[in-house]
């Protein structure tokens, strides 16, 4: 019978989750690599060139090609959520890490 590979794989600890992804920004950051490997690409026109605005509780990013504005969490599971995104990880991760989840 062939080994279930995911069913083996190494945990993350809470603790060593909590250190990695404790905070709203360590979060976002998280996010945004996930999102943007290479950086920011604008969706619209693919410009790497932007502004960063800072109004609202997300980072915003303006493209300076063609002005288009999005938000981090625009267009992913996380968008027009109200809470935050440390709370959205934590539960992630225990829906992920429990064997039932
Ligand atoms: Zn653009």
């Amino acid at each position: 019978m062939a080994m279930n590979r995911i069913q083996f794989q190494a945990g993350l600890s809470l603790p060593a989750f909590l250190a990695q992804f404790g905070t709203d920004e360590q979060c976002a950051d998280a996010l945004e690599a996930f999102r943007w490997p290479q950086g920011f690409s604008c969706p619209g026109c693919g410009t790497a060139n932007y502004y960063l605005l800072t109004a609202g509780k997300h980072k915003n990013f303006q493209c300076k090609c063609c002005r288009l504005q999005t938000s981090l969490i625009a267009g992913t599971l996380f968008q027009s959520t109200h809470l935050a995104l440390s709370i959205w990880f934590l539960a992630i991760y225990l829906i992920s890490q429990a064997k039932t989840g």
